[in-house]
């Protein structure tokens, strides 16, 4: 697709054409995948001409091949990045970013409901290389402007926050970080470049799990990072100093699935919605926290700058025993038990966040479980949930009758 046009394309246009050249492809939808490590060149003019030529190109397998480009191409355009970068894992794509801006004697700010592993690359590698780091309060919005220091050069946020979906006002912390020279990072994986456009709401660095929506299929582990023209440079650089990129085949799925990434998500959306609400309805539901839902937490923010939802949330249950709420998870028939998320199939996870947070504390009275609702359909899901619910009730009766 020509640049010209690209500009006026709308954006389920875009997720479908961009990164596609077939005429460098013998015609070719799709691109070829590369296995690569060695690129030859036939005389020393042209390894010095690719050479001279800085994260462009292709010159080294790590350096990225015309399969890692299309996928690359494709993320920066429909976020409205200046370009996009790939990483073996999400997690992968939180470290480069973060060190990219960091040295000894800086210090971060981060959002005290990031993802689990996030916490623990800051408090045990960051503090290892001498980064101060602070974890705020993700309802802070403008007043971050008081936990920043001279030394402050991130601030880090997860909108929705990891387990407990807390909205950022991310336009306004990313005013009060400008406007004493911060860059904001920001983990996008729930909303994804399709419902969430970072750049225009004042992120420097959205960064992605792949993993999840836009490889969509639960079979490979793919890290992203989308940047400002500013901030390009020193990700790419962090990313070519500490060896980073990610395998052909996985950038592959990952491309595959970007394809398909709208209709998917539109159908998550749809079902998430039916699902939410009827929980929202039932004896043992205490709290949905889905910010789609009107009258979540979060909502009103959530309308203001995402265009949309995805299939994960969380629900507090009304205080109940372990014996019930272990007989739920354990007989469910469709929704699995495990990590990660974005893929086609439903999952169910019990969590804990109050392990998880410094600056703020969990107010949960009750258990919380993370639900991500697949493309099953929701019929079939709400009497799985259904038949859940009684289990926990009946079995804690039980329990209780001893
Ligand atoms: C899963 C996840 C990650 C990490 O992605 P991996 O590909 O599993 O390393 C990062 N951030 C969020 C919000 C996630 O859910």
């Amino acid at each position: 697709m020509d640049k010209e046009h690209q500009g006026m394309m709308r954006k389920d246009t875009l997720l479908t054409h961009l990164g596609s050249h077939p005429r460098d492809n013998h015609g070719a939808v799709n691109p070829p995948v590369y296995h690569a490590s060695t690129i030859t060149f036939p005389t020393v003019a042209a390894r010095d001409a690719a050479r001279a030529k800085k994260f462009e190109g292709v010159t080294y397998g790590r350096s990225g091949t015309p399969t890692t480009f299309a996928l690359e191409e494709a993320l920066a355009g429909i976020e409205g990045g200046h370009r996009a970068m790939l990483v073996s894992s999400g997690l992968a794509a939180i470290s480069v970013a973060m060190l990219a801006f960091v040295s000894a004697g800086d210090h971060v700010l981060v959002a005290d409901t990031v993802y689990g592993p996030c916490r623990i690359f800051c408090d045990r590698v960051l503090k290892r290389f001498g980064v101060e780091v602070t974890f705020y309060d993700p309802l802070i919005g403008a007043g971050i402007a008081e936990l920043i220091r001279p030394n402050t050069k991130v601030v880090y946020c997860e909108s929705p926050g990891s387990l407990t979906f807390e909205i950022q006002d991310i336009p306004a912390i990313a005013a009060a970080a400008h406007a004493r020279g911060v860059k904001v990072l920001h983990d996008n994986t729930w909303g994804t470049p399709y419902f969430f456009p970072s750049f225009k709401h004042g992120v420097d660095v959205s960064i992605h799990a792949a993993t999840k929506y836009i490889v969509g299929h639960s079979d490979a582990m793919l890290g992203a990072i989308v940047t400002n023209e500013e901030c390009f440079l020193p990700v790419r650089q962090s990313m070519a100093e500490l060896g980073y990129c990610a395998g052909p085949d996985d950038i592959y799925f990952g491309l595959r699935g970007l394809r398909t990434m709208a209709v998917r998500l539109r159908q998550h959306q749809e079902s998430a919605t039916k699902i939410a609400t009827w929980l929202q309805g039932r004896p043992e539901v205490a709290q949905v926290l889905y910010p789609a839902l009107p009258g979540a937490p979060g909502h009103e923010l959530w309308k203001r700058d995402f265009l949309g939802a995805c299939g994960l949330f969380s629900i507090i249950l009304h205080p109940a025993a372990k014996p019930g709420v272990d007989a739920m998870l354990d007989g469910m028939r469709l929704f699995a038990m495990g990590a990660s998320w974005g893929g086609f199939e439903s999952l169910i996870l019990p969590s804990h966040p109050e392990d998880l947070r410094t600056a703020t504390r969990w107010a949960g009275a009750g258990p919380v479980m993370r639900l991500h609702i697949g493309l099953e359909d929701p019929a079939d899901l709400m009497a799985d949930l259904s038949d859940g619910f009684d289990r926990m009730r009946l079995t804690n009766q039980a329990v209780a009758a001893e």
